[in-house]
């Protein structure tokens, strides 16, 4: 097995390359063509022929493939879906805004985690991305439409923090000075809530933003939706969010996903901003996507708009997500390896 160059950092590669008997500054020559999207060594035409053989050898390239783009009509958002080295494929969503272009990357091949509502995690979890493969989703996705991707979120398939360490390598390979550069306050990492990983990551002190998908204020609700709550319960979670906070001075942001009957009650507002009180938390409302296989329903826009009014009159601050992509299904939660072969037989 040859070693995946891209997925080492600038000290990492130099340390390999120095085995080879190779300079330095040669590791930063290699380091930034993998990071201006070179697919092979042989593009490298700053290094000697017998160098890029060498090199051909011992490492390989990850460099995804476009199996499908397509473009929203209504409002230029961009959904990817990358064939993978061995076959799999994983969707990003690139959506304009006015303060810059913000990607949506995928983490996993699937998911694990089993949310009664999401669409990703209906095939199960077949496997957990590189760090490469994340940084490919970046790169990859700003080659082709020409125009700088100054912020990333990692709320695509999968689950971020059930693949800590790439997770966080990419993080630091895509935060990298030779690299893309992003910085890590343009960074947000969205988790269902394992909370011995939100509790490593603040030992990291990285400054990026936490979203906690939270869906519920009580353990009989979440645990209904979202069974990593019969691991993790609210209050152990929300105890995590503040340890969090503390930490690294970064507030936490919440999502919830509107589900008519489910989570939508003024007594559900009530509570959420009971448990929020003080925190100065933020809370993303989204109104929930359909996904054909799921029973759920978004709320009603009146009951939208009751449990909006509860929680800003109780000083919470509280959005409502904006819909981007949506003729496109580029939307929370529609992103699934399912839907994309199906789409693939449909338009190869
Ligand atoms: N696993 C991570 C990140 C991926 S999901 C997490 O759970 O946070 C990104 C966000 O979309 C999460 O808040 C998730 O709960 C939400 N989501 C999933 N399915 C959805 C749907 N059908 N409608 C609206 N939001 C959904």
């Amino acid at each position: 097995m040859k070693t995946d160059i891209k997925s080492l950092l600038l000290p990492e590669l130099e340390q390999a390359l120095a085995q080879m008997g190779e300079p330095r500054f040669r590791a930063k020559q290699i380091y930034k063509w993998l990071h201006t999207g070179a697919r092979s060594f042989e593009e490298m035409t700053n290094l000697s022929k017998p160098l890029r053989g060498a090199l051909a050898e011992r490492f390989a390239i990850t460099a995804p493939e476009i199996l499908r783009k397509q473009v929203s009509r209504i409002d230029g958002t961009v959904k990817y879906l990358w064939r993978l080295r061995d076959g799999s494929a994983v969707e990003s969503v690139v959506m304009h805004y006015e303060h810059g272009n913000t990607i949506c990357i995928s983490t996993e091949v699937g998911c694990a985690m089993g949310c009664a509502f999401c669409a990703s995690t209906l095939g199960g979890l077949v496997r957990r991305l590189a760090p490469s493969e994340m940084l490919d989703q970046v790169l990859f996705a700003q080659l082709d439409t020409g125009e700088r991707i100054s912020n990333i979120v990692l709320m695509g398939i999968g689950e971020p923090l059930d693949n800590f360490d790439s997770v966080v390598q990419f993080l630091r390979l895509v935060n990298s000075d030779d690299g893309l550069h992003i910085g890590m306050r343009h960074i947000s990492l969205s988790t269902c809530g394992l909370v011995p990983r939100i509790r490593e990551l603040a030992a990291l002190d990285l400054q990026l933003t936490l979203s906690v998908s939270l869906h519920a204020p009580d353990n009989e609700t979440r645990s209904r939706i979202m069974p990593v709550n019969r691991r993790y319960d609210v209050d152990t979670l929300l105890a995590a969010c503040r340890d969090y906070f503390d930490a690294t001075g970064r507030r936490i942001s919440y999502e919830y996903a509107m589900i008519d009957g489910v989570n939508d009650t003024p007594q559900h507002a009530k509570l959420l901003a009971e448990k929020l009180a003080g925190t100065g938390s933020h809370v993303n409302l989204i109104r929930l996507n359909h996904v054909e296989e799921s029973p759920l329903k978004p709320s009603t826009p009146a009951h939208l708009k009751a449990f909006v009014e509860i929680l800003s009159e109780s000083g919470i601050n509280v959005t409502v997500r904006r819909r981007l992509g949506s003729d496109i299904d580029a939307s929370c939660g529609q992103l699934r390896r399912k839907t994309a072969m199906e789409d693939l037989t449909e338009h190869i």
